[in-house]
């Protein structure tokens, strides 16, 4: 598909484009037409095509647009282009048409950035929230609490001005309700959006185990392809290895480690020293034991290290004769799942687990419907601090010009989170993380 958006755009298509009867494209009405594209210059035809017309404002862009659907192929795409820009058109920046529905008022800028999260969301769930900022229901909470905000605003500055102590205890009693009724609600915008972040990032998965007891095999059997490197060598996973894998529809950021073991090893050091980071971020434990050895020393020790974590203690080659003992004693309230990825036999149970432990009063399908960036965050938190500070001065019956600088302060950073008070910098910023022909 190749699009144009501008002013320009229906004469553009004119010149590249042969209706029946030599109609004119943009004389039609909004629409599919079938025609012939044909090189601006020359004439020849280049292939049959389907535009789509859609005269401003009702756009994508809120400006005039024509979209040519031609058969696949870089090549022939190539050639249409290469036509488009013969006719008058000029290549699009990187988010361009995005900046453009911007600029045109037909997005707001969380929607925008949602755009962006949607072109790189990684999995059905996460593709699914950025779906829902697209259709800017996070912008709509951010806009009722603005005008919450500026009515509760109102009402403070107008009372400035009396001098009546009971007018403004009423004031400040009305800051300290909605002021927390707003926090809650933000809050819970903020608690939403990070998780929406998990969704999109992925939850930090850490596979850990003594040498040769099958976490590359693990982790392949998990990503379904084989990346992680398997041998028979103990130690041969000498780097940390990442990769996504969509399990129940939640992405886990997978890492497969050396392994935490004490060694003199210096190549294998490193990687253990890695294992030992990674375990550091981790936000989710795979504890990979042999069943077919007895638990050792340095089981036992992952096993006091990642407790409190959210984990799943793997049981693995329980094809084999089983010579474990006294995990669950250790294990707490950790999931102990026997596996053997020889025979295929577990992954399913651990799977379920995985999914089950890594969301456990965390991730609801219903949080998918916000996402937040760290931009984003870090406005809201401030727009948090603004509003506690209001609600405590209020509380502490200080001088209505105090709260009413808070709450300024507040509605500004709500603001600032849909882009209402984005400066220049700000805007090129975000729009530059877009990819072309967005
Ligand atoms: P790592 O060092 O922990 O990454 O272990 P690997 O995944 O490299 O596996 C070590 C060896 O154990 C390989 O020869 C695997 O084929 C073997 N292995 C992995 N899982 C099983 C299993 O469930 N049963 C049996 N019998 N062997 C396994
Ligand atoms: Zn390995």
């Amino acid at each position: 598909m190749v699009r144009v958006s501008g002013p320009e755009a229906g004469r553009i298509a004119d010149r590249m484009l042969k209706l029946k009867g030599n109609a004119h494209l943009s004389e039609q009405k909004r629409g599919m037409w079938y025609g012939t594209l044909i090189h601006p210059e020359t004439k020849s035809d280049l292939d049959e095509c389907v535009a789509l017309w859609m005269p401003g404002p009702h756009s994508y862009t809120a400006e005039d647009v024509v979209e040519f659907q031609v058969h696949g192929g870089l090549q022939l795409v190539q050639s249409v282009l290469s036509a488009a820009l013969m006719a008058g058109a000029r290549l699009a920046e990187p988010g361009e048409f995005t900046k453009r529905a911007f600029l045109n008022g037909r997005i707001d800028l969380s929607q925008a950035e949602a755009v962006i999260d949607l072109i790189r969301a990684k999995t059905e769930l996460a593709s699914r929230s950025a779906l829902q900022l697209v259709k800017g229901d996070f912008s709509e909470s951010i806009r009722r609490m603005r005008q919450t905000l500026i009515r509760l605003q109102a009402h403070v500055e107008v009372t400035i001005d009396y001098p009546e102590h009971d007018v403004e205890s009423v004031a400040c009693a009305r800051v300290i309700e909605t002021g927390q009724e707003l926090l809650t609600e933000i809050q819970e915008l903020i608690r939403r959006g990070k998780m929406g972040r998990v969704l999109r990032e992925g939850i930090r998965t850490v596979i850990l185990g003594r040498p040769n007891v099958g976490k590359s095999s693990l982790m392949n059997a998990l990503l379904r392809q084989d990346r992680a490197i398997v041998t028979d060598i103990p130690g041969t996973t000498r780097d940390v290895i990442e990769e996504y894998a969509n399990i129940g529809g939640i992405p886990f950021r997978i890492l497969d480690t050396a392994g935490i073991r004490d060694t003199e090893d210096i190549v294998e050091k490193l990687g253990v020293e890695r294992s030992r980071e990674a375990l550091r971020e981790a936000e989710f434990v795979i504890v990979v034991l042999n069943s077919n050895e007895p638990l050792s020393l340095e089981d036992e020790e992952l096993l006091l290290q990642t407790e409190g974590l959210p984990r799943v203690i793997v049981l693995n080659k329980s094809d084999l004769e089983r010579r474990i003992d006294g995990v669950e004693p250790l294990a707490g309230d950790s999931a102990v799942v026997e596996l053997s990825l020889k025979a295929g036999r577990g992954l399913e149970e651990l799977e379920h687990e995985m999914v089950l432990r890594a969301t456990a009063g965390g991730v609801q399908m219903d949080d998918a419907s916000y996402m937040t960036n760290a931009r984003q965050n870090t406005l809201l938190q401030g727009v948090v601090d603004d509003l506690e500070l209001a609600v405590e001065a209020a509380a502490a019956g200080a001088t209505l010009d105090i709260i009413a600088v808070q709450l300024q302060s507040a509605y500004a950073g709500l603001g600032q989170v849909i882009g209402e008070e984005a400066g220049e910098d700000l805007l090129n910023e975000i729009f530059s993380n877009f990819c072309l022909g967005k």
